[in-house]
């Protein structure tokens, strides 16, 4: 285990969690011991795909059941949620931190000072690992890449003495809230943790790995900038962040929004970018089980971009 684990503010998120399991504010309890996960490793590359059957995301939109849980307020006072006029649903902001204390009252919030500027840690009740938390920005400002951001994300990972995985989800290829700034991090190993420098090219998708702590990290900032304005419309990324504090890694992955959506699995986000596959709709199950290192394979191919990377 990481140096610094469960203590400090690693220490303190996991035992936010925990709480918020007690507290049923959890769709369903991380220590189920029902939940199914299976492992399939690649040969080629040696990263160990997970897939998950986590049925209980389908419920992150059913409102009468989350009212029912009370982890949504059911005497929320709907006048009083900024919507962001984009929005074409006119649906208020999920992670505006005013709106999540009127509709979700019984989550507990971990302010951060990260790269200066201030986040919000909160218990993702629809969890898709261990000590899911999304870190959330206290401004309600696009879902888009920036050199602080890269800062907040190694002041993060640093601070939970590298226990905590962290990733940034581009707008259109895995965040489905482009609007407000958020982080995801999790305690699970990511598989392509596992992927050695030699197999990067043996991966499915482009995986640029940066050392920002030898190199000062421009080096990432450019190579996201370089592919941003190669076609602002279309190219996004996924960033993560793990390994040691001492030389963490931060693997980019250039992605294009016309190519987010796998025909063998659905939208492919920063989680099934990282080999770690998430599967929640009944529709999916047959898929869930029949998946191997090949679907994974198969699934990542299908969202690489076309231009080069
Ligand atoms: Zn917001």
């Amino acid at each position: 285990m990481a140096e610094g684990a469960a203590s400090g503010l690693a220490g303190s998120l996991i035992e936010t969690w925990q709480a918020q399991a007690r507290d049923g504010f959890l769709l369903l309890d991380p220590e189920d011991h029902q939940i199914e996960v299976k492992s399939s490793t690649d040969p080629d590359t040696a990263v160990p795909y997970r897939f998950r059957w986590l049925p209980h995301r389908e419920l992150r939109s059913n409102i009468p059941e989350l009212e029912r849980r009370r982890i949504l307020n059911p005497a929320r006072d709907e006048r009083r949620l900024f919507r962001d006029p984009r929005d074409p649903s006119g649906r208020h902001c999920f992670l505006c931190i005013e709106n999540i204390r009127e509709c979700h009252p019984r989550e507990l919030l971990i302010e951060l000072n990260l790269a200066d500027r201030t986040f919000y840690a909160g218990a993702n009740y629809a969890w898709v690992g261990q000590n899911h938390f999304t870190v959330i920005s206290g401004q309600h400002e696009n879902q888009e890449y920036a050199s602080d951001i890269l800062g907040a994300m190694l002041d993060l990972h640093r601070a939970t003495g590298g226990t905590f995985r962290v990733l940034f989800h581009g707008q259109g290829v895995g965040a489905t809230i482009p609007w407000h700034l958020h982080l995801q991090i999790t305690t699970e190993a990511l598989p392509i943790e596992e992927l050695s420098p030699a197999a990067e090219g043996a991966y499915p998708l482009a995986v640029h790995r940066f050392h920002p702590l030898r190199t000062g990290g421009d080096d990432v900032s450019t190579a996201v900038a370089s592919w941003s304005a190669a076609d602002h419309k279309n190219h996004g990324v996924n960033i993560i962040v793990a390994g040691s504090t001492t030389d963490p890694n931060v693997f980019v992955v250039p992605r294009d929004r016309r190519r987010a959506v796998a025909s063998n699995k659905g939208l492919i986000g920063g989680f099934e970018v990282a080999g770690d596959f998430i599967y929640s709709e009944p529709s999916m199950r047959e898929q869930f089980e029949s998946a191997t290192y090949h679907t994974a394979r198969e699934a990542l191919r299908q969202v690489r971009p076309v231009a080069p990377v």
